[in-house]
C-alpha cells in the first residue's frame, strides 16, 4: 500500500505542466498524467 502511493506522488499535469491533485487520480483512474481540465479535453476522443 505505502509503495502503491508513492509511485503516484508527481501530479505535474503533462498536457499543461501545472501541478494539481487531480493528475495524480487521473493517472491512476485513467493512465494518462493530465488535470481535470486537459482530461476533459482528451476524453471527448474515446480510447
Ligand atoms: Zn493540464
Amino acid at each position: 500500500m505505502l509503495s502503491y502511493m508513492a509511485e503516484y506522488d508527481d501530479i505535474v499535469c503533462e498536457e499543461c505542466k501545472n501541478e494539481d491533485e487531480s493528475v495524480k487520480n487521473n493517472l491512476i483512474m485513467t493512465g494518462y498524467k493530465l488535470c481535470d481540465s486537459c482530461k476533459l479535453s482528451k476524453t471527448i476522443f474515446p480510447v
